[in-house]
């Protein structure tokens, strides 16, 4: 069992070291008297750099359980997330929870920098932010430009449709418009999102929705961006305007999963009937809710799944079927609690993307590394990243 764990502020003696290995034994949620255990190398005094910890049985158990776990003065980060690669490729991170700010309510400071932070030292290597309308597409290009490693969608939403008004051309104007600034330096890098939305009918009907959505597609065509799909509770209509409009582009991700086999497999049969397209299914917390979700999701191909958070919503929690291959937990406060260093209960962020990397890793039976390792590649393909 090997653990990895990035020492902070130097660590300077032994004691301190095995600190952080009781630490990060419970905060992986396990006894230190179940683990099999042993420092074989740790460097102290070197601080910010990520050591491995070997555990193995030779070891004393006596060394560690004379040991006190309280201590102020090793400060505990153990990243095993750092040595991964993620690319969030749906963060709604215009959201105002990200500035403490929940159902128009202030609740604390802005802790954006922070969730920023936090997601840069937890594997994430580039962020695509989401925009649901032109508004956001502009805000999200913004805010995506004030940091290297930060991408964005331009696109209007299902429900978000009404939008386009009488004259959808005028406002398929200002969308190209935005999107030919995003494409000079490279920070627009996908459509959406856009697709179909049937559980939502009350903020916009469908025949706006369907609208909108192939007058997007005309975009897609002009553009040859990749797709970022909304898809959900539409039977096989979307599929179906997928296919007859499949003309207009080559590559899409059907986001934030939740329906059956069936139709995934038919979305990703359109890879076969079409050489030119490439399609993959996008995995947050709302496709790991249920066990037939999770019956879903052992089923799909890993070289065609991509991973998301969708934060600040679709949070896994311990009543979902996903939750017993969570491993990695993270100090959380309520928000109206909040403090700094901490995430805020059910406010999901860019960090979590390793617990959907667990609980995918858990269903296929193989390494959290080997499903991160292989979902990264498959998303730089899909936006053709470097
Ligand atoms: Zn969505």
């Amino acid at each position: 069992m090997q653990y990895h764990i990035l020492v902070k502020h130097g660590m300077k003696t032994k004691l301190q070291s095995i600190l952080i290995l009781t630490k990060t034994a419970s905060y992986f949620g396990r006894s230190l008297s179940l683990i099999e255990r042993s420092i074989s190398a740790i460097a102290l005094s070197k601080p910010r750099q990520t050591y491995n910890l070997r555990l193995t049985s030779n070891d004393k158990r006596s060394d560690f359980e004379n040991m006190e776990t309280s201590s102020n003065t090793a400060e505990v980060n153990d990243n095993f997330s750092a040595s991964l690669s993620f690319i969030d490729i749906g963060a709604n991170m215009l959201d105002p929870m990200f500035k403490g700010i929940y159902r128009g309510k202030e609740k604390h400071p802005s802790d954006f920098e922070e969730i920023m932070d936090r997601a840069w030292s937890n594997g994430l290597k580039k962020i695509v932010i989401t925009a649901g309308t032109l508004e956001e597409s502009r805000e999200a290009l913004k805010l995506a430009r004030t940091h290297p490693n930060l991408y964005c969608t331009v696109g209007v939403h299902p429900t978000r449709c009404n939008e386009f008004g009488q004259d959808s051309e005028v406002h398929l104007a200002k969308l190209r418009e935005l999107i030919q600034d995003g494409l000079n330096d490279s920070k627009v890098i996908a459509l959406g999102e856009l697709g179909l939305d049937y559980a939502r009918t009350e903020f916009c009907d469908i025949e706006t929705q369907k609208k909108g959505l192939l007058a997007q597609l005309e975009l897609a065509k002009e553009t040859r961006l990749p797709l970022f799909v909304h898809n959900r509770e539409t039977g096989s209509d979307l599929y179906d305007i997928l296919c007859d409009n499949s003309h207009c582009f080559s590559r899409a991700v059907i986001h934030s999963f939740d329906d059956t086999i069936e139709l995934a497999n038919k979305f990703l049969s359109l890879n076969n009937t079409h050489p030119d397209k490439d399609i993959y299914i996008g995995l947050n917390g709302c496709s790991l809710k249920t066990d037939e979700n999770l019956k879903v999701v052992e089923e799909l191909p890993l070289n065609r799944l991509l991973l998301e958070t969708d934060c600040p919503w679709c949070d896994i929690r311990p009543t979902h079927a996903g939750w017993r291959f969570v491993q990695s937990k993270f100090p959380t406060k309520p928000d109206k609690k909040w403090e700094n260093g901490h995430c805020v209960k059910s406010r999901t962020e860019p960090c979590h993307m390793i617990q959907v990397a667990e609980i995918v890793a858990g269903l296929k039976g193989c390494s959290v590394k080997e499903v991160a390792d292989i979902c990264y590649e498959n998303s730089i393909r899909f936006y053709g990243l470097q």
